[in-house]
């Protein structure tokens, strides 16, 4: 059986548990995840012993490589894929249909059942994401490679970091790097915050220059062969203030305390708490808002979120973010951020950017 086949295989066994014998996949990054698909705008329709595509001429030759040997049904010209959906679902004669609810717009919904008013629509969340978030050894490799070159691209930028430059124009070098090392563009927008724009986790980059600072913090990550990798490092550009030693010291031994707790079984929101305790140790609670981490694969915030607020716990092959950061209005922000594989027996940091104060010094 294919890798594909595999997952539409665990797939159905979620599916049973939902008393539906269908379901249709709306996510376009469930539907690339279940067939292999990189193109857009097309639907799977599975049930308990096939599937179908539903897609347009756009993607006729690109579905045939791709997922070869997978049903196609192509919309005809004039008629609307979404039409064609309904269709072939009136054909299948299915009497309850599980949907994806948050992907399915509520419009979609009342169109469907207007359509299709014998149907019974089971809302599901999280079939699909949580297959997802266990990734088999391709995935892990090809997650390898993303942050390989998200490494190497920072490798060139931290060198190359001068006084004058904006963070716009070090955002802009970092997509230029990725893709000169391989990559198929970033994984999201990178965030340069030069000092006191660093105290908003998700800064846009601006005109700021690096000289107006201390210290710089960059977010960035590679897209490749579809996954993405995301880290994070606070670089000092100036001198290194007490608080600044002071505050980098806290959120690095966070972090460390948070990697250390990877492993499977252990509870999400437990893992969270292992660094948000030393924060608040040091009187920071307050200045650390958002969760520690995330998984990333197909997208760059994907299942687990690792928070306090997320039940469940880690399993092997899952691959998260450990992201603590202390953010100070008008001073600045600190964040570190590794890309972590949780292990058969523990867990394996897949990024190497050195992280010890020292290491982040620009010369
Ligand atoms: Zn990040
Ligand atoms: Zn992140």
């Amino acid at each position: 059986m294919g890798r594909m086949e595999q997952r539409r295989d665990k797939l159905r066994r979620l599916l049973r548990k939902t008393g539906a014998k269908s379901i249709l996949i709306t996510s376009e990054t469930n539907v690339t995840y279940l067939t292999g698909f990189t193109g857009d705008s097309s639907l799977l329709l599975l049930d308990l012993n096939g599937e179908v595509i539903l897609s347009d001429s756009r993607y006729t030759t690109q579905l045939e490589e791709e997922c070869p040997g997978l049903n196609l049904e192509i919309r005809k010209a004039g008629t609307t894929t979404w039409e064609l959906t309904q269709n072939v679902i009136k054909k299948a004669k299915i009497s309850q249909l599980a949907i994806e609810a948050d992907s399915l717009s509520v419009a979609q919904l009342d169109s469907l059942a207007n359509k299709l008013p014998k149907i019974e629509f089971v809302k599901t969340s999280d079939l699909v994401e949580q297959l997802r978030a266990v990734k088999d050894k391709e995935e892990i490799a090809t997650i390898r490679y993303a942050v390989e070159i998200a490494e190497k691209a920072f490798a060139v930028i931290k060198a190359s970091i001068r006084p004058e430059l904006t963070e716009r124009q070090i955002a802009f070098e970092i997509e230029n790097q990725i893709r000169s090392f391989g990559g198929d563009a970033c994984s999201f927008d990178p965030i340069v915050a030069v000092g006191p724009r660093a105290a908003l986790p998700h800064a846009t980059p601006g005109y700021h220059r690096v000289e107006e600072s201390d210290l710089l913090l960059v977010d960035w990550g590679a897209l490749a062969r579809l996954y993405r990798s995301d880290l994070t490092r606070t670089l000092v550009t100036g001198k290194i203030s007490p608080k600044l030693e002071r505050i980098y010291g806290v959120v690095l031994k966070a972090q460390v305390a948070a990697i250390k707790a990877i492993r499977p079984g252990a509870l999400l929101k437990d893992v969270d708490a292992a660094a948000r305790k030393v924060i608040a140790r040091h009187g920071h609670d307050r200045h650390f808002g958002h969760g520690l981490g995330h998984g990333i694969g197909l997208q760059i915030h994907e299942s687990p979120r690792i928070a306090a607020n997320f039940e469940g716990e880690l399993k092997a092959g899952m691959v998260v973010t450990v992201e603590p950061g202390i953010y100070l209005p008008n001073w600045g922000g600190v964040r570190i951020e590794d890309d972590v594989l949780v292990t058969r027996d523990g867990h394996e940091v897949l990024s190497t950017v050195p992280k010890e104060l020292a290491d982040c010094v620009i010369g």
